[in-house]
């Protein structure tokens, strides 16, 4: 059996990888448009500042291939696919390359948002983040044309990241957010306000609640940015991470259904006989990820699939992602505003520490004591309780120690202060703070055993 797979990121090199270790026999032929082996896309901004070389990026280099008996085509783009006869073409004269099973594994595009000139400047003064060369395209922009000011159009976790290693090249820098908090998809507004504030203070300029309405120029240079507001932004140089979009058009074109992604079923397979899909370019149940956690869990699903197995059925990824800024400790996972899906009350319930003195903030929502999801910046020591627990019911007493929230006694008057009900620690109340009976903060015991 021959199996075809387009794309060699994450999705199609673990699908690959997946197929290898249940079968050793079925010939397996990966086709990349790219010109690197599998690579990491996490440190991408990192090459740019140019804290990593190419090299640091690969993760299977081409021996990994060989060891493990898959056909490796770099450089070659499917640009066709014939589901009638089984074939795909990389250009309209190539000779037809046969497949058995199909996988498409074709992942995502940087979405570029509706500001005026921002295509007509693309690659020129406009530039996405997305693969090795627009990282070294970048570079190179900000070397020959002497680049001070960037801006960057985004403040979602590739914003972030990329806004840091840019400031790391000692470069004017400023984010530019539409929503009216960094990491709108994944912090509320309290944690954003943190956030906003540690990013500041490493120099990089924030701007929220900003639409950008037009790349501004002259002479056919990029001079700046204009806001909906009426401001103006100066820049040498912009950079738009405003989210991704799965690469469907070679599915489209093949007849194959597509919504916002690929619509595939529970087991990955397309609308099509012998076409599966996997990674960022799916849609399941009306959900696109783009996360890599979800691309390794689809990768054992559809690699179980096509061989015919059918035991594996997908049910989703908890979202989980975790900021990669050196000094910002940030993880949010699975469902941390019910406030903002109206689902408050009915079982539902949050638990909050929020220290200002060392700018901590964990937040967990549970929901009939199942932990549904968590947010967890400046410090990561609950991070692996809260993944491993995820989903599951767990022990409150158990979870506020991981999370170090307290209960406290007064010893006069019994009154409770529950450092998870409060916006602040009861550690952190003043000291001339007094109980209700009036009794001092010294009169307090935490943690009595009888509540
Ligand atoms: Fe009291």
């Amino acid at each position: 059996m021959k199996i075809v797979i387009i794309g060699n990121g994450v999705a199609g090199t673990f699908s690959a990888q997946n197929i290898r270790n249940l079968d050793k026999d079925v010939s397996i032929h990966l086709y990349s448009k790219e010109n690197y082996p599998y690579y990491t896309r996490i440190k991408l901004p990192q090459l740019i500042s140019e804290q990593v070389t190419i090299s640091d990026l690969i993760v299977f280099n081409k021996n990994w291939y060989v060891k493990n008996n898959i056909e490796l085509n770099l450089n070659s783009e499917i640009k066709k696919i014939d589901t009638l006869h089984k074939q795909v073409f990389l250009n309209n004269n190539s000779l037809p390359i046969h497949y058995d099973k199909l996988i498409l594994a074709t992942g995502s595009l940087p979405n570029i948002p509706p500001i005026k000139n921002a295509k007509k400047f693309l690659r020129n003064g406009v530039f996405t983040l997305r693969s090795i060369q627009d990282a070294l395209d970048i570079k190179n922009f900000i070397v020959s044309k002497k680049v001070q000011r960037v801006i960057i159009i985004g403040g979602g976790l590739l914003g972030l990241e990329l806004a840091k290693q840019i400031k790391n090249r000692d470069l004017d820098t400023t984010i530019v957010e539409f929503f009216p908090r960094l990491l709108p998809k994944q912090l509320d507004f309290d944690c954003g306000t943190l956030l906003k504030e540690e990013i500041e203070s490493m120099g990089i300029n924030v701007i929220l609640d900003a639409a950008t309405e037009e790349i501004l120029s002259e002479q056919e240079v990029i001079t700046g940015i204009l806001i909906k507001n009426g401001t103006k932004i100066d820049a040498d140089l912009v950079l738009i991470q405003a989210g991704i979009r799965p690469t469907i058009d070679l599915a489209v074109e093949a007849g194959i259904k597509c919504n916002r992604g690929i619509i595939v079923n529970q087991y990955l397979e397309t609308s099509m006989k012998n076409v599966f899909a996997v990674g960022d370019c799916i849609e399941y149940n009306e959900q696109t990820w783009g996360i890599i956690p979800a691309c390794m869990e689809q990768a054992k699903i559809v690699a179980s699939t096509v061989l015919g197995k059918r035991d594996k059925a997908y049910k989703g990824t908890i979202p989980k992602n975790t900021l990669k800024i050196i000094g910002i400790d940030l993880t949010s996972i699975g469902l941390f505003d019910p406030s903002d899906k109206d689902l408050v009350g009915a079982g539902w319930e949050i638990l909050k520490n929020i220290d200002k003195k060392s700018k901590c903030y964990k937040k967990i929502v549970l929901k009939n004591k199942k932990l549904k999801g968590a947010i967890l910046f400046g410090g990561k020591k609950a991070v692996p309780y809260i993944s491993k627990n995820i989903e599951s019911e767990i022990n409150e007493d158990e979870l506020r120690k991981v999370v170090e929230l307290f209960k406290w006694r007064c010893k006069n008057c019994n009154y409770v202060y529950d450092d998870a009900k409060n916006d602040i620690l009861f550690k952190e109340l003043p000291d001339d703070w007094k109980c209700k009976c009036d009794s001092p903060k010294t009169m307090f015991e935490r943690n009595p055993d009888n509540i």
